[in-house]
């Protein structure tokens, strides 16, 4: 594909309309596959343009509500309709801006398309119980209620699909929206947004910020009009978003990090073991919060199962994620990049051993990138910061154990608990895995990153406020239970 250049600003849009900043800052959204592309300018607004968004959301979150679920849902759908009408420039865009390869930014548009018309059904179904009451002749049942304005902040790494996955809920059942996205994607957010603005939803129910998250993130935090607030990201941001909320007396649901371990069992496939830790850890540059950073093999097959890795990760070809041939894009960002080079000299430093990549890829044609070696450690323990801090990047690391009790303790030693995945054909393995294991999403002889639109996805521990999000579980954040009580 030739390399374009789309050097347009994106404004924000409020009120159902595409409005300058209320200053002329501009930040430039680079390609990380070559940093002399720029792929648009996105302002960078001030508290201010905030405010005006939420007494628009406000306003029109009055009619809005008023709505059947099936009439909202009418404008979901047409949505959807128009970013599938757009995919394939969306998913360029996506590959441009943050560097995840075309057919995996393809494969996410996608997704926003079906969580869409997911959430546009929704609108139909049932949103509460009938209770007997202590009264023979009264009646009592619950309802669901929006919330009213949802702040939705959101993190650059699925720029299509953690934005849809929070906005649709939140305006199936009735809230309207201000959206901040991550200024390392807000161009990609900015073409979601031209498809919301072109379904023709009412003036005012989905409006978007673009800046920086210590302004706009943190007005959205503390806006007294806001009623809710939801957040993907890192653990730090989302805890301190949190504290804000709940100072405020705000709901809010964090998405954070994580730590995903996968097991390796002496009974496992090996093969499809070594497919699905690559695809779940290298996939995405490990950029995804449900990425396989640890892996944990037991001591017969350890040898076997790190040969066929090493061998597996040799053909990965790393390049500019819009060249067909490319299976793995560039970190996100410089910033990004430094990142997980310093977790590896770290990994060194402490005594890991480096027994593939580690270093940025500079060769011809990549060196204005932000490319990486997909990279493995071995001799790792667990009190090592690469095995207990999320790195967000190509990064592997491997544990040798000798019995599947000590794999999972292992496994649950440390602060986060998103996903988790073992490999065996043991079905009491499978069940003790189950059971024993501290994560929010467990999945057996599949990868750690996997995620299904129609079920609950959320962490446990620090990974997330515990809430759940996607699938029907959504209702839980974007609505309040009502319990009603008649009496003729
Ligand atoms: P991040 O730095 O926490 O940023 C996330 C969002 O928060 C961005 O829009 C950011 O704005 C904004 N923000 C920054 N400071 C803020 C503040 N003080 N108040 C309010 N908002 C603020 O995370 P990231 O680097 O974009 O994304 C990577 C992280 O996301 C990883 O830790 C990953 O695990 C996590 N993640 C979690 C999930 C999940 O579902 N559990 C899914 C995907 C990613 P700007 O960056 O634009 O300034
Ligand atoms: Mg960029």
């Amino acid at each position: 594909m030739n390399i374009k250049t789309d050097e347009k600003t994106y404004l924000n849009y409020i009120n159902g309309k595409w409005v300058a900043a209320s200053n002329q800052k501009v930040n430039t959204s680079i390609n990380p596959a070559n940093r002399h592309e720029i792929v648009g300018y996105v302002q960078q607004s001030e508290k201010e343009d905030v405010d005006q968004a939420v007494r628009v959301a406000k306003e029109a979150q009055v009619s809005w509500k008023k709505l059947t679920g099936a009439a909202r849902g009418e404008y979901l759908y047409k949505a959807a309709n128009a970013i599938e009408r757009r995919m394939d420039e969306i998913a360029e865009t996506m590959t441009r801006e943050m560097g995840k390869t075309f057919p995996e930014a393809k494969g996410e548009t996608a997704r926003g398309v079906a969580i869409l018309r997911y959430y546009a059904g929704e609108g139909m179904r049932k949103v509460g119980d009938v209770i007997p009451p202590s009264d023979a002749d009264a009646l009592m049942f619950t309802t669901r209620v929006p919330l009213g304005v949802v702040g939705v902040i959101t993190p650059w790494n699925f720029p299509v699909a953690i934005p849809i996955w929070k906005i649709a809920p939140a305006l199936i059942y009735g809230n309207t929206v201000i959206l901040k996205p991550a200024q390392e994607a807000a161009v990609t957010a900015a073409k979601v947004l031209e498809c919301f603005d072109e379904a023709g939803f009412p003036v005012g129910t989905i409006n978007m910020v673009t800046g920086p998250g210590s302004v706009i993130g943190q007005a959205i935090t503390d806006h007294p009009d806001i009623n809710g607030v939801t957040f993907t990201g890192s653990d730090s941001v989302g805890k301190s978003i949190g504290l804000g909320a709940f100072k405020r007396g705000a709901k809010y649901q964090l998405e954070m990090g994580g730590k995903n371990p996968v097991i390796v069992a002496n009974d496992a496939d090996l093969n499809q073991a070594v497919e699905a830790t690559i695809s779940g850890g290298l996939r995405s540059t490990g950029q995804k919060c449900t990425a396989t950073s640890r892996v944990i093999v037991q001591s017969d097959v350890y040898e076997e199962f790190k040969n066929k890795l090493i061998e597996k990760i040799k053909e990965i070809k790393v390049g500019n994620g819009l060249n067909e041939d490319v299976w793995m894009g560039p970190c996100a960002s410089e910033n990004q990049l430094n990142t997980v080079l310093s977790y590896v000299k770290k990994g060194i430093e402490e005594g890991a051993t480096l027994i593939h990549g580690g270093k940025r890829i500079e060769e011809e044609g990549l060196a204005d990138g932000f490319f990486m070696e997909p990279t493995v450690f071995e001799n790792v323990n667990n009190k090592m910061t690469i095995a207990q801090e999320e790195i967000f990047g190509p990064v592997l690391a491997l544990i040798k154990v000798e019995t599947l009790e000590e794999a999972v303790h292992i496994a649950n030693d440390v602060k986060f608990g998103l996903s988790a995945s073992i490999f065996t054909k043991n079905i009491g393995h499978m069940l003790s895995f189950i059971n024993e294991m501290d994560a929010g999403l467990v999945r057996i002889n599949a990868e750690s990153a996997g995620v299904e639109l129609q079920a609950p996805f959320g962490g446990m521990k620090q990974s997330s406020s515990h809430s759940r999000e996607q699938g029907e579980a959504a209702k839980e954040f974007y609505t309040s239970i009502k319990t009603i009580f008649v009496k003729p």
